[in-house]
Protein backbone atom coordinates (compact mmCIF):
# COMPACT_ATOMS: atom_id res chain seq x y z
CA UNK A 1 0.00 0.00 0.00
CA UNK A 2 1.59 2.99 -0.95
CA UNK A 3 -0.11 6.15 0.71
CA UNK A 4 1.31 9.74 0.54
CA UNK A 5 0.28 11.67 3.97
CA UNK A 6 -0.54 15.21 3.62
CA UNK A 7 -1.46 16.57 6.98
CA UNK A 8 -2.01 20.79 5.56
CA UNK A 9 -2.74 23.18 8.00
CA UNK A 10 -3.91 23.94 11.29
CA UNK A 11 -5.27 21.37 13.30
CA UNK A 12 -4.26 18.76 10.32
CA UNK A 13 -1.06 17.61 11.51
CA UNK A 14 -3.07 16.67 15.28
CA UNK A 15 -5.19 14.69 13.19
CA UNK A 16 -3.22 13.13 10.67
CA UNK A 17 -0.51 12.17 13.21
CA UNK A 18 -2.84 9.42 15.09
CA UNK A 19 -3.95 8.00 11.98
CA UNK A 20 -0.23 7.53 11.32
CA UNK A 21 0.31 5.66 14.50
CA UNK A 22 -2.88 3.26 13.90
CA UNK A 23 -1.34 2.54 9.99
CA UNK A 24 2.48 1.84 11.94
CA UNK A 25 0.57 -0.12 14.05
CA UNK A 26 -0.74 -1.79 10.57
CA UNK A 27 2.91 -2.03 9.98
CA UNK A 28 4.55 -3.50 13.12
CA UNK A 29 1.89 -6.22 12.31
CA UNK A 30 3.11 -7.17 8.69
CA UNK A 31 1.01 -5.04 6.96
CA UNK A 32 2.91 -4.43 3.83
CA UNK A 33 2.68 -0.24 4.13
CA UNK A 34 4.70 2.24 2.78
CA UNK A 35 4.04 6.05 3.81
CA UNK A 36 5.65 9.02 2.57
CA UNK A 37 4.94 13.07 3.49
CA UNK A 38 3.90 15.96 1.54
CA UNK A 39 2.28 19.40 1.92
CA UNK A 40 -0.56 21.00 0.45
CA UNK A 41 -2.28 24.25 0.80
CA UNK A 42 -1.08 26.86 3.26
CA UNK A 43 2.01 24.46 4.15
CA UNK A 44 3.08 23.74 0.88
CA UNK A 45 2.87 27.86 -0.49
CA UNK A 46 5.09 28.44 3.11
CA UNK A 47 7.76 25.80 1.56
CA UNK A 48 7.59 26.16 -2.26
CA UNK A 49 5.43 29.48 -2.87
CA UNK A 50 2.47 27.68 -4.19
CA UNK A 51 -0.73 25.52 -2.66
CA UNK A 52 0.10 22.87 -5.28
CA UNK A 53 3.55 22.23 -6.36
CA UNK A 54 4.80 20.08 -8.91
CA UNK A 55 6.27 17.85 -6.12
CA UNK A 56 3.35 17.29 -4.36
CA UNK A 57 1.92 16.61 -7.84
CA UNK A 58 4.11 13.76 -8.26
CA UNK A 59 4.23 12.13 -4.92
CA UNK A 60 0.31 12.17 -5.55
CA UNK A 61 -0.10 10.59 -9.00
CA UNK A 62 2.27 8.13 -7.79
CA UNK A 63 0.17 7.26 -4.67
CA UNK A 64 -2.22 4.86 -4.35
CA UNK A 65 -4.15 6.86 -1.74
CA UNK A 66 -3.56 10.10 -0.17
CA UNK A 67 -4.42 10.72 3.54
CA UNK A 68 -5.49 14.88 3.61
CA UNK A 69 -5.38 16.71 6.65
CA UNK A 70 -7.54 19.72 6.29
CA UNK A 71 -5.76 23.07 4.38
CA UNK A 72 -6.47 26.71 5.45
CA UNK A 73 -6.21 29.33 7.91
CA UNK A 74 -6.41 32.91 8.51
CA UNK A 75 -2.50 33.91 7.59
CA UNK A 76 -3.42 32.76 3.74
CA UNK A 77 -6.67 34.98 3.74
CA UNK A 78 -5.30 37.59 1.73
CA UNK A 79 -3.23 35.67 -0.17
CA UNK A 80 -4.61 36.36 -4.03
CA UNK A 81 -6.94 33.27 -4.64
CA UNK A 82 -5.25 31.44 -7.10
CA UNK A 83 -2.60 31.13 -4.28
CA UNK A 84 -4.96 29.84 -1.44
CA UNK A 85 -4.70 26.70 0.16
CA UNK A 86 -8.49 25.65 -0.76
CA UNK A 87 -7.35 26.51 -4.15
CA UNK A 88 -4.73 23.58 -3.93
CA UNK A 89 -7.46 21.28 -2.96
CA UNK A 90 -9.36 21.68 -5.86
CA UNK A 91 -6.25 21.72 -7.73
CA UNK A 92 -5.49 18.09 -6.93
CA UNK A 93 -8.90 16.90 -6.99
CA UNK A 94 -8.90 18.37 -10.77
CA UNK A 95 -5.24 16.65 -11.03
CA UNK A 96 -5.88 13.04 -9.97
CA UNK A 97 -9.86 12.77 -11.77
CA UNK A 98 -11.33 12.36 -8.40
CA UNK A 99 -14.56 12.70 -9.46
CA UNK A 100 -16.95 10.92 -6.61
CA UNK A 101 -17.08 12.05 -3.43
CA UNK A 102 -18.88 9.75 -0.89
CA UNK A 103 -19.54 10.83 2.17
CA UNK A 104 -21.33 8.93 4.83
CA UNK A 105 -23.53 9.89 8.09
CA UNK A 106 -23.16 7.72 10.66
CA UNK A 107 -24.81 8.40 14.30
CA UNK A 108 -23.00 6.51 16.68
CA UNK A 109 -25.66 5.37 18.86
CA UNK A 110 -23.54 7.02 22.20
CA UNK A 111 -23.55 10.45 20.59
CA UNK A 112 -27.18 10.54 19.71
CA UNK A 113 -27.44 13.96 21.98
CA UNK A 114 -24.78 15.66 20.05
CA UNK A 115 -27.25 15.85 16.68
CA UNK A 116 -29.55 19.21 16.68
CA UNK A 117 -32.23 17.00 16.14
CA UNK A 118 -34.00 14.62 18.07
CA UNK A 119 -32.53 11.43 19.20
CA UNK A 120 -36.03 9.20 17.72
CA UNK A 121 -35.49 11.33 14.55
CA UNK A 122 -31.98 10.40 14.21
CA UNK A 123 -31.08 7.15 16.00
CA UNK A 124 -29.89 4.88 14.00
CA UNK A 125 -28.94 7.02 10.96
CA UNK A 126 -26.72 5.73 8.18
CA UNK A 127 -26.83 7.32 5.03
CA UNK A 128 -24.30 7.93 2.09
CA UNK A 129 -24.42 11.29 0.00
CA UNK A 130 -21.99 10.60 -3.08
CA UNK A 131 -21.47 14.36 -4.39
CA UNK A 132 -19.84 14.62 -7.78
CA UNK A 133 -16.58 16.92 -7.51
CA UNK A 134 -15.34 17.78 -10.55
CA UNK A 135 -18.26 19.43 -12.71
CA UNK A 136 -20.85 21.70 -12.26
CA UNK A 137 -20.98 25.66 -11.22
CA UNK A 138 -18.19 25.23 -9.63
CA UNK A 139 -15.98 24.72 -13.13
CA UNK A 140 -18.31 25.86 -15.61
CA UNK A 141 -17.56 27.94 -18.31
CA UNK A 142 -17.75 31.08 -18.46
CA UNK A 143 -17.97 33.09 -15.73
CA UNK A 144 -17.26 35.95 -14.05
CA UNK A 145 -18.35 39.76 -13.85
CA UNK A 146 -19.02 41.61 -16.70
CA UNK A 147 -21.42 45.40 -17.38
CA UNK A 148 -24.67 44.33 -18.65
CA UNK A 149 -26.26 46.22 -21.50
CA UNK A 150 -28.28 48.38 -18.63
CA UNK A 151 -24.75 49.53 -17.67
CA UNK A 152 -24.88 46.99 -14.52
CA UNK A 153 -22.18 45.02 -13.04
CA UNK A 154 -23.05 41.46 -12.78
CA UNK A 155 -21.98 37.90 -11.76
CA UNK A 156 -22.08 34.93 -13.69
CA UNK A 157 -21.43 31.45 -13.60
CA UNK A 158 -22.40 28.39 -15.24
CA UNK A 159 -24.16 25.35 -14.18
CA UNK A 160 -22.86 22.67 -16.94
CA UNK A 161 -22.39 18.89 -16.96
CA UNK A 162 -21.58 16.98 -20.20
CA UNK A 163 -23.48 13.11 -19.86
CA UNK A 164 -20.44 11.18 -19.13
CA UNK A 165 -19.44 12.70 -16.08
CA UNK A 166 -23.38 12.27 -14.98
CA UNK A 167 -23.38 8.45 -16.05
CA UNK A 168 -19.78 7.78 -14.16
CA UNK A 169 -21.14 9.34 -11.02
CA UNK A 170 -24.29 7.32 -11.37
CA UNK A 171 -23.09 4.14 -11.57
CA UNK A 172 -20.80 4.93 -8.57
CA UNK A 173 -24.02 5.78 -6.82
CA UNK A 174 -25.80 2.21 -8.07
CA UNK A 175 -22.70 0.29 -7.36
CA UNK A 176 -22.82 1.88 -3.48
CA UNK A 177 -26.56 1.23 -3.38
CA UNK A 178 -26.21 -1.98 -4.19
CA UNK A 179 -23.56 -2.86 -1.34
CA UNK A 180 -26.09 -1.30 1.16
CA UNK A 181 -29.83 -1.62 0.83
CA UNK A 182 -30.19 -1.28 -3.03
CA UNK A 183 -32.44 2.29 -2.64
CA UNK A 184 -30.68 5.09 -4.39
CA UNK A 185 -32.42 8.97 -4.28
CA UNK A 186 -30.66 11.14 -7.26
CA UNK A 187 -31.56 14.79 -6.10
CA UNK A 188 -31.69 17.67 -8.96
CA UNK A 189 -33.29 20.33 -9.85
CA UNK A 190 -35.25 19.31 -13.00
CA UNK A 191 -38.53 21.36 -12.47
CA UNK A 192 -36.23 24.56 -13.06
CA UNK A 193 -32.66 23.86 -15.14
CA UNK A 194 -32.20 22.35 -18.06
CA UNK A 195 -28.91 20.49 -16.38
CA UNK A 196 -30.86 18.90 -13.89
CA UNK A 197 -33.71 17.78 -16.75
CA UNK A 198 -30.40 16.27 -18.58
CA UNK A 199 -29.41 14.86 -15.24
CA UNK A 200 -32.55 12.53 -14.83
CA UNK A 201 -32.94 11.24 -18.00
CA UNK A 202 -29.07 9.90 -17.87
CA UNK A 203 -29.59 8.66 -14.39
CA UNK A 204 -32.53 7.18 -15.22
CA UNK A 205 -31.00 5.41 -18.32
CA UNK A 206 -28.43 4.11 -16.06
CA UNK A 207 -30.45 2.77 -13.84
CA UNK A 208 -31.93 0.18 -15.81
CA UNK A 209 -28.25 -1.57 -15.77
CA UNK A 210 -29.53 -1.88 -12.31
CA UNK A 211 -32.52 -3.54 -12.14
CA UNK A 212 -32.24 -4.85 -8.38
CA UNK A 213 -32.04 -0.98 -6.88
CA UNK A 214 -34.76 0.90 -6.28
CA UNK A 215 -34.26 4.31 -7.76
CA UNK A 216 -36.17 7.44 -7.04
CA UNK A 217 -35.91 11.32 -8.35
CA UNK A 218 -36.31 14.18 -5.63
CA UNK A 219 -35.90 17.90 -6.17
CA UNK A 220 -33.13 19.49 -3.97
CA UNK A 221 -35.32 22.03 -2.20
CA UNK A 222 -37.38 18.58 -1.15
CA UNK A 223 -34.10 16.58 -0.18
CA UNK A 224 -33.25 19.52 2.46
CA UNK A 225 -36.39 19.75 3.98
CA UNK A 226 -36.65 15.99 4.04
CA UNK A 227 -33.27 15.51 5.52
CA UNK A 228 -33.97 17.48 8.62
CA UNK A 229 -37.77 15.96 8.55
CA UNK A 230 -37.33 12.01 8.16
CA UNK A 231 -33.47 11.30 7.44
CA UNK A 232 -33.83 7.84 8.00
CA UNK A 233 -35.85 7.66 4.67
CA UNK A 234 -32.59 7.83 2.87
CA UNK A 235 -30.09 5.37 2.31
CA UNK A 236 -27.32 6.32 -0.99
CA UNK A 237 -27.91 9.85 -2.36
CA UNK A 238 -26.82 10.66 -5.54
CA UNK A 239 -26.37 14.39 -6.55
CA UNK A 240 -24.29 17.00 -8.44
CA UNK A 241 -21.23 19.36 -7.08
CA UNK A 242 -23.47 22.22 -5.81
CA UNK A 243 -26.20 20.37 -4.64
CA UNK A 244 -24.21 17.85 -3.03
CA UNK A 245 -21.76 20.39 -0.73
CA UNK A 246 -24.81 21.84 0.67
CA UNK A 247 -26.52 18.82 1.11
CA UNK A 248 -23.95 17.12 2.64
CA UNK A 249 -22.66 19.68 4.97
CA UNK A 250 -26.72 19.68 6.33
CA UNK A 251 -26.33 15.75 6.87
CA UNK A 252 -23.75 16.22 8.89
CA UNK A 253 -24.74 18.19 11.19
CA UNK A 254 -27.54 15.26 11.78
CA UNK A 255 -24.27 12.84 13.25
CA UNK A 256 -23.76 15.35 15.70
CA UNK A 257 -19.76 16.96 15.37
CA UNK A 258 -18.14 17.46 12.26
CA UNK A 259 -15.01 16.23 14.31
CA UNK A 260 -16.49 12.88 13.32
CA UNK A 261 -17.30 12.29 9.87
CA UNK A 262 -14.77 11.38 7.17
CA UNK A 263 -15.03 11.12 3.25
CA UNK A 264 -13.49 9.74 0.57
CA UNK A 265 -12.78 11.28 -3.20
CA UNK A 266 -12.51 8.44 -5.52
CA UNK A 267 -11.73 8.20 -9.64
CA UNK A 268 -12.76 5.65 -11.76
CA UNK A 269 -9.97 2.80 -10.59
CA UNK A 270 -10.38 3.06 -6.72
CA UNK A 271 -7.25 5.45 -6.16
CA UNK A 272 -8.62 7.85 -3.46
CA UNK A 273 -7.98 11.12 -1.49
CA UNK A 274 -9.16 10.53 2.04
CA UNK A 275 -9.88 13.46 4.43
CA UNK A 276 -12.40 14.51 7.10
CA UNK A 277 -14.88 16.72 6.17
CA UNK A 278 -13.98 19.61 8.92
CA UNK A 279 -11.58 22.05 7.91
CA UNK A 280 -8.52 23.22 9.91
CA UNK A 281 -9.95 24.77 13.30
CA UNK A 282 -7.48 27.29 13.28
CA UNK A 283 -9.67 28.75 16.45
CA UNK A 284 -7.93 25.15 18.26
CA UNK A 285 -5.10 24.21 16.03
CA UNK A 286 -1.82 23.19 18.62
CA UNK A 287 -3.73 23.65 21.53
CA UNK A 288 -4.37 19.16 21.70
CA UNK A 289 -8.20 19.90 21.80
CA UNK A 290 -9.11 18.43 17.80
CA UNK A 291 -10.67 14.96 17.29
CA UNK A 292 -9.45 12.68 15.73
CA UNK A 293 -12.10 10.55 14.70
CA UNK A 294 -13.11 12.11 11.32
CA UNK A 295 -9.52 11.60 10.09
CA UNK A 296 -9.35 7.93 11.23
CA UNK A 297 -12.72 6.53 9.93
CA UNK A 298 -11.38 8.04 7.09
CA UNK A 299 -8.53 5.87 7.09
CA UNK A 300 -10.50 3.30 7.48
CA UNK A 301 -12.57 4.12 4.32
CA UNK A 302 -9.26 4.36 2.64
CA UNK A 303 -8.06 0.60 3.73
CA UNK A 304 -11.88 -0.42 2.57
CA UNK A 305 -12.16 1.48 -0.98
CA UNK A 306 -8.51 1.40 -2.60
CA UNK A 307 -7.51 -1.39 -0.94
CA UNK A 308 -10.14 -3.71 -0.72
CA UNK A 309 -9.28 -4.55 2.96
CA UNK A 310 -12.49 -4.57 4.70
CA UNK A 311 -11.46 -6.36 7.69
CA UNK A 312 -8.90 -3.72 8.37
CA UNK A 313 -11.37 -0.73 8.08
CA UNK A 314 -13.72 -3.02 10.46
CA UNK A 315 -10.98 -2.95 13.05
CA UNK A 316 -10.19 0.68 13.08
CA UNK A 317 -14.31 1.22 13.09
CA UNK A 318 -14.66 -1.41 15.86
CA UNK A 319 -11.93 0.61 17.93
CA UNK A 320 -13.43 4.02 17.11
CA UNK A 321 -17.61 2.97 18.84
CA UNK A 322 -15.48 0.89 21.92
CA UNK A 323 -13.53 3.95 22.74
CA UNK A 324 -16.92 5.96 22.22
CA UNK A 325 -18.64 3.39 24.63
CA UNK A 326 -15.83 3.51 27.11
CA UNK A 327 -16.74 7.01 27.68
CA UNK A 328 -13.81 8.93 25.75
CA UNK A 329 -14.83 12.10 24.26
CA UNK A 330 -12.69 15.27 22.78
CA UNK A 331 -14.42 18.38 23.67
CA UNK A 332 -16.55 18.63 20.85
CA UNK A 333 -18.35 15.64 21.52
CA UNK A 334 -18.77 16.30 25.37
CA UNK A 335 -22.87 15.79 26.91
CA UNK A 336 -24.33 16.02 30.06
CA UNK A 337 -22.88 12.38 30.45
CA UNK A 338 -19.52 12.98 29.83
CA UNK A 339 -18.66 16.23 31.09
CA UNK A 340 -14.78 15.56 30.95
CA UNK A 341 -12.78 16.08 27.43
CA UNK A 342 -9.51 14.30 26.59
CA UNK A 343 -6.91 15.95 23.95
CA UNK A 344 -6.18 14.65 20.92
CA UNK A 345 -3.09 12.69 21.70
CA UNK A 346 -5.00 10.83 24.43
CA UNK A 347 -8.10 9.74 21.89
CA UNK A 348 -5.14 8.47 19.90
CA UNK A 349 -3.66 6.39 22.56
CA UNK A 350 -7.13 4.99 23.01
CA UNK A 351 -7.76 4.44 19.25
CA UNK A 352 -4.47 2.74 18.85
CA UNK A 353 -5.36 0.47 22.15
CA UNK A 354 -8.84 -0.44 20.94
CA UNK A 355 -7.77 -1.32 17.71
P1 LIG B 1 -13.76 24.37 10.34
O1 LIG B 1 -14.38 23.08 9.95
O2 LIG B 1 -12.29 24.44 10.31
O3 LIG B 1 -14.25 24.74 11.81
C1 LIG B 1 -15.61 24.96 12.17
C2 LIG B 1 -15.76 24.73 13.68
O4 LIG B 1 -15.68 23.32 13.95
C3 LIG B 1 -14.67 25.38 14.52
O5 LIG B 1 -15.23 25.85 15.72
C4 LIG B 1 -13.70 24.26 14.80
O6 LIG B 1 -12.99 24.40 16.03
C5 LIG B 1 -14.63 23.04 14.85
N1 LIG B 1 -13.93 21.82 14.41
C6 LIG B 1 -13.61 21.49 13.14
N2 LIG B 1 -12.97 20.33 13.11
C7 LIG B 1 -12.89 19.89 14.38
C8 LIG B 1 -12.33 18.73 15.01
N3 LIG B 1 -11.69 17.78 14.31
N4 LIG B 1 -12.40 18.63 16.36
C9 LIG B 1 -13.03 19.56 17.07
N5 LIG B 1 -13.59 20.68 16.55
C10 LIG B 1 -13.51 20.84 15.22
O7 LIG B 1 -14.41 25.48 9.39
P2 LIG B 1 -14.06 27.03 9.26
O8 LIG B 1 -13.74 27.61 10.61
O9 LIG B 1 -15.14 27.60 8.47
O10 LIG B 1 -12.74 27.08 8.36
C11 LIG B 1 -11.42 27.17 8.86
C12 LIG B 1 -10.44 27.04 7.70
O11 LIG B 1 -10.55 25.73 7.13
C13 LIG B 1 -10.70 28.01 6.56
O12 LIG B 1 -9.44 28.46 6.08
C14 LIG B 1 -11.42 27.17 5.51
O13 LIG B 1 -11.25 27.64 4.22
C15 LIG B 1 -10.75 25.84 5.71
N6 LIG B 1 -11.55 24.67 5.28
C16 LIG B 1 -10.86 23.63 4.77
C17 LIG B 1 -11.53 22.46 4.40
C18 LIG B 1 -10.73 21.30 3.90
O14 LIG B 1 -9.52 21.27 4.07
N7 LIG B 1 -11.34 20.30 3.31
C19 LIG B 1 -12.91 22.37 4.58
C20 LIG B 1 -13.60 23.44 5.15
C21 LIG B 1 -12.90 24.60 5.49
Amino acid sequence: MNILILPGDGIGPEIVGQAVRILEKFQREGVPIRMESGVLGGAAYDQYGHPFPERTQQQARAAQAILLGCVGGPKYDTLPRALRPEQGLLAIRRDLGLFANLRPALLYPELASASSLKPEVVAGLDLMIIRELTGDIYFGQPRGRRVNAAGEEEGFDTMHYAVSEIERIARVGFETARKRSRRLTSVDKANVLDTSILWREVVTRVGRDYPDVELTHMYVDNAAMQLVRAPKQFDVIVTGNIFGDILSDEASMLAGSIGMLPSASLDANQKGMYEPIHGSAPDIAGQDRANPIATVLSLAMMMRYSFGRADLAERIERGVRQVLAQGLRTADITDPLHPNAIGTRAMGDALVDAI
